[in-house]
């Protein structure tokens, strides 16, 4: 299987880029933003907890992630090509989890894509995105809180999969088009 993590800052485009990704390489696809969303939709009792955490911008506790993991795992095909996960694994917890869970379906990581983008562009990026999607926690408080938790929790995750010779750094800058065009190249040298 081809199962790869995209990775990057709150805005470097990871969803954008997600939705070119899985239609290329007909990956499944799982997006743990996505999938707690679609909880407080719900109104699940797992979207309850969630939802003040998110809208100040926290993680959510890891044992939630790994119940909603859990329920998409198993509607999953069994005869899935790979896997593309958004937005997880976010915290070093998340990294020895993810391992678990692929090798539960006789599978790896095979490579982390790092979106790099300079915070000041993220920003402008997510202030514009917060005025056309009116997503709960993309205003100014919390999107700074969203950074904080990334470079506190989430950036040391690039690091333990650089040290695997794992994590392949993109430049997050440029158009659409431009940025995918880097990362099939990065995924077409995995294959
Ligand atoms: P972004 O990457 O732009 O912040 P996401 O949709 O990936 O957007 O995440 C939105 C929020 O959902 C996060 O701020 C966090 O509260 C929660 N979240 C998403 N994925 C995880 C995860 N793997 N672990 C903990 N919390 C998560």
């Amino acid at each position: 299987m081809l199962n790869i993590a995209l990775f990057g800052p709150p805005g470097s485009g990871k969803g954008t880029q997600s939705e070119k990704i899985i239609e290329k390489y007909k990956l499944a696809y799982i997006s743990t933003g996505n999938l707690l969303r679609a909880e407080i939709a719900e109104g699940s009792e797992l979207g309850k907890c969630a939802k003040s955490m998110m809208d100040a911008g926290n993680l959510v506790p890891d044992e939630l992630i790994v119940q909603i993991l859990e329920k998409k795992i198993k509607n999953l095909d069994k005869d899935e090509k790979g896997i593309l996960f958004d937005g997880f694994p976010r915290n070093l917890v998340q990294s020895y989890i993810i391992t678990g869970l692929l090798a539960k379906l006789n599978t790896e990581l095979t490579a982390m894509i790092n979106l790099e983008v300079a915070e000041e562009e993220l920003m402008d990026r997510m202030l514009k995105r917060a005025a056309i999607e009116g997503r709960s926690d993309d205003n100014p408080e919390t999107i700074k809180n969203r950074f904080v938790q990334y470079e506190a929790k989430t950036k040391p995750v690039a690091d333990f999969y650089k040290e695997m010779d794992k994590c392949y750094t993109v430049d997050g800058l440029g158009t659409i088009d431009e940025i995918f065009a880097r990362i099939s190249k990065v995924i077409d040298q995995l294959k």
